[in-house]
């Protein structure tokens, strides 16, 4: 599946999931709960609701040293790393008895476990691919070459792969999107304020630098450097930006093979579609292009020379984190340290987890969900996912700004949600991977073109609802506005998430508000565009679309006015659809949990009233520290906020709140023109 924009939408920013402290001996493996011991008395919940609940928790807990953030989330990474390594260690015995899934998996983590091996074998085993592309003798051969740069896993010139085709959600087509570029997004190309100056010549030196481990001269290096991101600014300058690329509109363009061809004539489109292993095909999607226009118009102004160095930097960039120390540490030291404020590596077998969850997840994933996740933990997870569509049905329904027609839609829309909870009914078939004990790099490789071309082998053929876009013990849930589903994963379902021992109020605070959160995204200001089947199909009446775009443009303005850091504002615009998610979310998982006292109110427990135990369930769930980095970082790149302000943003909004704590008009955490769409 392409990483385009509108594929998933999910809980909180993948990238978090990066890195982690830990060091030596296996960790015990904990669970995590909500305590009121670490409320902050101090703090009045009316003042700053955030710092109230997660204060002490911030005090309690720095960020490692091996991580850019630590937050609740990564309390669970952590735990659910733990459990996986041990999987890990099972399965790398070289045992006759293993089964060929613990052959893959432990192989896979072997090798990459064997430093020893890796620092031995140098660059050797990248030396066939960096010696092809220095061979090109003509930008004929472009297309050629790229066929087996794509299918190893290597992200130069644009990004090719399959998707659903928006105006027919059930089938799958094949989709080019822009790509190509080393930097995390293309404003990072043009932004002209200091911070992003300086980081633009950080990025130079970097390519240099991984050039010079090639073994080219610092003078060649240097000059090789300026060429890459000449290049890169070239193919920046046609991207689209993260904002826009929400707006499914402006990522779909359905064109035949001959006008793509026509698009971008320089590059040898037939032979690239007739060789990259996808079903012949008569048109895809061009998701972005200007991008095509503008990748043409580089092919021809920069020369052949300037691209092979502009290949050979991405040839060393993928495969940077599979190499020997000295290119690990430089990537580390540029897109960890430098992009966001880590301050070591995470240990060799932190990567090794990462990297086999990331090649083999399902393969894993199969013995995970049988060691952690028992059917009681789906039964559980449905009920309550069940308590959360009514409410947004009953929420629907009293909606004061919708006319009838458009609440008969989204009612359809509501009921049509399926979803996939723990784990997928079948696993993926790794069988024709093959994973060699002692040769990392080549396990990685063979990962990618495996992956790759079961992604293309899906083109022409309707979507596979059972497919899943991520591993079961993965710490995060998504939906997915093509296919109308959500997904939640055996690795969130668990303490702080959903705590089997907590009362209903910290439960639906938690899992309930990210159920609801979930399904909000089928109504906001992206998913609203989808309808029931998938399909990108206006199915609102104009008086209404106007009142709900009146409504999320409040939300836009409310978290355009926040600042993470002194010179940082949110992104209104890239953040709408998961603050409306949030609000949403929160609102309909309190009234679900008011429906389940069926008119009795709870006993306070430890002197917290149900209401408030609800919020503060919520707020536990977003307690977390950042590097001013990773903090500037996000704010370019990821549409969810940060935790401050997802907490305090969404109880400023609701009545419940202020009612709960007995908050006064004037409070901070009273917002005097609420919003609310959802
Ligand atoms: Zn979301």
């Amino acid at each position: 599946m392409l990483k385009s924009k509108v594929a998933v939408m999910a809980l909180m920013v993948a990238a978090c999931t990066l890195a982690m402290a830990q060091t030596g001996a296996l960790a015990p493996v904990q669970t995590i709960r909500f305590s009121p011991d670490m409320l902050d008395k101090n703090v009045d919940p009316c003042t700053d609701f955030y710092a109230y609940a997660c204060s002490k928790w911030q005090a309690q807990n720095p960020i490692p040293s091996d991580r850019p953030s630590w937050g609740r989330f990564n309390e669970l990474q952590d735990r659910g790393e733990t459990i996986v390594r041990g999987i890990l260690e099972k399965s790398s015995k070289d045992d006759p008895k293993r089964n060929p899934i613990e052959q893959k998996i432990g192989d896979y983590y072997s090798s990459c476990m064997d430093e020893g091996a890796i620092e031995k074998a140098g660059t050797k085993p990248l030396q066939p691919t960096l010696d092809r592309v220095t061979a090109l003798k003509s930008k004929d051969e472009f297309a050629k070459e790229a066929i087996t740069l794509h299918r190893d896993g290597i992200s130069a010139f644009f990004e090719f792969g399959s998707q659903p085709d928006f105006k027919n959600a059930n089938q799958i087509i094949s989709a080019a999107e822009q790509g190509g570029l080393g930097l995390p997004d293309r404003d990072y190309y043009f932004k002209d304020d200091e911070k992003s100056v300086e980081i633009r010549k950080q990025y130079l030196a970097h390519v240099q630098k991984m050039f010079e481990l090639l073994g080219d001269t610092p003078d060649t290096a240097t000059a090789e450097a300026k060429v890459v991101i000449d290049v890169e600014t070239a193919l920046a300058k046609g991207s689209l930006d993260r904002t826009s690329q929400r707006e499914p509109e402006k990522i779909y363009h359905k064109m035949s093979t001959k006008e793509l061809a026509e698009l971008n004539p320089s590059f040898g489109w037939t032979q690239y579609l007739e060789g990259i292993g996808a079903p012949p095909m008569q048109s895809l999607n061009v998701a972005e292009p200007d991008f095509f226009k503008q990748f043409d118009a580089t092919l021809k102004s920069t020369s052949l020379d300037d691209w092979k160095t502009y290949l050979r930097w991405h040839v060393v960039h993928s495969n940077a984190a599979i190499l020997p120390a000295a290119f690990v540490n430089e990537n580390f030291n540029f897109y960890s340290k430098t992009l966001q404020g880590t301050k070591e590596l995470p240990p060799r077998w932190k990567r090794c987890v990462r990297a086999a969850t990331s090649d083999l997840g399902e393969a894993i994933g199969q013995i995970y969900v049988a060691d952690t996740f028992g059917p009681e933990g789906k039964a559980r997870t449905l009920k309550m996912v069940n308590a959360l569509e009514k409410a947004l049905g009953n929420d629907i329904q009293k909606l004061s700004w919708m006319g009838d027609d458009t609440k008969k839609e989204a009612l359809v829309k509501l009921k049509a949600i399926t979803n996939r909870i723990g784990y997928p009914d079948k696993w993926k078939d790794y069988s024709s991977l093959k994973i060699v004990r002692g040769d990392a790099l080549g396990n990685s490789q063979r990962s990618n073109t495996f992956a790759f071309q079961r992604d293309l082998n899906k083109v022409g053929k309707p979507v596979d609802k059972g497919d899943w876009p991520y591993p079961p013990m993965t710490v995060n849930a998504s939906y997915n506005p093509l296919q109308n589903n959500i997904t939640f994963p055996a690795g969130i379902l668990q303490p702080p998430f959903f705590d089997n021992q907590a009362d209903d109020a910290l439960n639906y605070g938690a899992i309930g508000a990210a159920i609801g959160h979930e399904l909000t995204h089928g109504f906001d200001d992206e998913g609203a565009k989808f309808d029931p089947e998938g399909n990108l199909k206006d199915w609102w009446t104009s008086n209404d679309k106007e009142e709900f775009e009146k409504r999320t443009s409040c939300v836009k303005d409310q978290y355009a006015s926040y600042s993470p850091l002194p010179d940082v504002k949110l992104n209104g615009k890239l953040t709408l659809g998961e603050n409306t998610a949030d609000n949403g979310g929160l609102r309909i998982a309190y009234m679900a949990l008011v429906d389940s006292f069926a008119g009795k109110n709870p006993a306070p427990i430890d002197g917290y009233t149900a209401p408030q135990r609800f919020f503060l369930g919520f707020a536990n769930i977003w307690c977390q520290n950042r590097t001013d980095q990773i903090t500037r970082y996000l704010a370019n790149i990821d549409p969810h906020s940060p935790g401050k302000f997802r907490v305090n943003g969404t109880v400023s909004n609701m009545p419940e709140f202020r009612e709960a704590f007995k908050c006064k008009a004037d409070a901070a955490m009273v917002r005097e023109n609420a919003c609310r769409v959802w």
